[in-house]
């Protein structure tokens, strides 16, 4: 739904729409008839409509009256600005069928790209690069790996860490040193990213997927529990099972470990996305026996690219340097008795890494205001259901996600994720689960009850700009867009 401060009718006058342009500071406004979209006015038009001796009195259908250029519903951002570039606009209007008025975008908006969840520097990262400069150590491996694998080990309380090229190559490492081998299975959170699971297949594995439940969003107990009554049935139970923490919250690890345990099988932590949260006080990613987070640029911190396997005891994390360097035998001459990997993070991004962990709680705090900037100035928005955070969870909110309430999800999640790309707003969709992707079909499969409940937050979920560094009036830009277009939904339900 467009923004009817910027419209108004065809007998408005010069002066009211002056004064209109000044209250609303858009720097246009539409004209419409009904409604159609009869022209564009700005304030250059009003300025010499006055020097070509008109009235402040005189209606706008008065006006010299051109053809309005106008963009279509399905262009894109890019379209929009090629437009306004070719005509030398500011403003550009998005009609449908007969002109109807969709939207009404400024080159303003376009220009400043809102993202979903930025890098965001703190001030000690650029002395730690320059100090791998000042020193030399450009080749990987140097003294803010180590600084690094220390301090970040200390932070989330886990005895060891390993600090490799992404958290891919750390899940891949976990998997390795957890000894799943070829034709093995694998249990894994079917709502996730990609990154969990395809080194189940590096492996040579089989993945077997977990669906969610509705109050955490993470890994459902009564579907693990379901898939291991089936494995052990099938005489083949899982090598590991990997328990993802999606969008900065933590899985139920007390109901989630003593099913693992009572089989037997070790549990390999993804917390890629939840860095910095706690469940029942202490830090995700320390529960399994392997934990991994992620270095990404889209992550809470980042190296650019990076990633840390954790883990108590030290023969595992000295294990995964080893395989990350090749699997080199200590010998001068460089001895090979098993394949390694060049999975190692560089001591520069180290170095990056090092100052980002110094901010870590401070992002955790901004994100989190992020969110309850987001859940005040939406409450009155009846379809939204935000991600819960039970008693006992503190979520970082990496990214505030909500659910869309009310049928047909699907479609309404597109609409409303369309509109807010039109005005260049970063969102997107809440995963999309692994058993229902392509790459996956016929592993098997385990919901939680009748209600498959990744493939439902899937349908209706949306995640929105979550970033640390995301200024009030950003924000601001992305509650009056996205108020907009939860308004038009309501509309075209009724
Ligand atoms: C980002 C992410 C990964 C992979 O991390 P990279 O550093 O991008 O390889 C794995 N799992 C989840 C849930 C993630 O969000």
């Amino acid at each position: 739904m467009i923004n009817q401060e910027i419209c108004v009718p065809p007998q408005t006058t010069v002066l009211q729409a002056l004064a209109r342009l000044d209250a609303t500071g858009f720097g246009a406004l539409a004209v419409i008839d009904g409604p159609r979209l009869v022209r564009v006015v700005t304030d250059g038009d009003l300025r010499r409509a006055t020097l070509a001796g008109r009235q402040p009195s005189t209606p706008l259908s008065e006006l010299p009256s051109h053809e309005p250029i106008c963009a279509a519903e399905g262009d894109s951002a890019a379209r929009l600005m090629e437009l306004m570039n070719q005509h030398v606009f500011d403003h550009i209007p998005v009609v449908g069928a007969d002109r109807r008025l969709i939207d009404f975008i400024s080159r303003r908006e376009l220009s400043q790209r809102i993202w979903l969840s930025s890098p965001h520097l703190g001030d000690e990262e650029t002395a730690f690069v320059e100090d791998a400069f000042r020193t030399n150590w450009i080749a990987p491996l140097g003294p803010h790996v180590d600084g690094f694998e220390r301090e970040l080990a200390a932070h989330v309380g886990v005895g060891h860490a390993a600090a490799v090229s992404s958290g891919t190559a750390a899940i891949h490492l976990a998997l390795l040193l957890l000894g799943v081998k070829p034709g093995d299975t694998v249990f894994c959170s079917s709502l996730t990213f990609v990154g969990s699971c395809n080194p189940i297949m590096y492996c040579g594995a089989q993945p077997v997927f977990i669906d969610s439940d509705r109050e955490t969003w993470n890994m459902s107990p009564a579907a693990l529990e379901h898939a291991f009554e089936w494995a052990k049935k099938e005489g083949r139970l899982p090598r590991c099972v990997i328990v993802v923490n999606l969008y900065g919250q933590s899985a139920d690890m007390d109901a989630l470990l003593p099913i693992c345990e009572r089989y037997g099988v070790p549990v390999l932590e993804d917390a890629a996305e939840s860095l910095g949260a706690l469940y029942k006080g202490r830090a995700s990613g320390s529960f399994g026996v392997i934990g991994v987070y992620s270095f990404n640029g889209n992550k809470i911190i980042t190296t650019s690219g990076g990633g840390m396997l954790v883990a108590n005891e030290a023969a595992v994390a000295e294990r995964a340097r080893k395989l990350a360097t090749q699997a080199r035998e200590p010998a001068p001459h460089y001895e090979h008795v098993e394949v390694g990997f060049n999975y190692r993070m560089s001591n520069v991004l180290a170095g990056i890494g090092r100052g980002q962990l110094r901010v870590l709680e401070q992002r955790v705090e901004q994100r989190r205001e992020v969110f309850e900037t987001y859940r005040r100035e939406l409450a009155d928005q009846p379809q939204i259901n935000w991600m819960p955070e039970p008693e006992g969870y503190r979520s970082t909110r990496w990214l505030t996600c909500f659910t869309l309430q009310g049928p047909g999800a699907a479609k309404r999640r597109d609409a409303v994720l369309k509109s807010l790309e039109r005005h260049s707003i970063e969102a997107r969709p809440v995963w999309k689960p692994m058993h229902l992707q392509p790459l996956f079909r016929g592993a098997p499969y385990f919901p939680h009850s009748a209600d498959d409940v990744g493939a439902s937050l899937f349908e209706a979920g949306i995640c929105l700009p979550s970033g640390s560094n995301l200024t009030a009036e950003q924000q601001g830009r992305v509650v009056d867009q996205l108020r907009r277009a939860l308004a038009e939904d309501r509309r075209a339900a009724t």
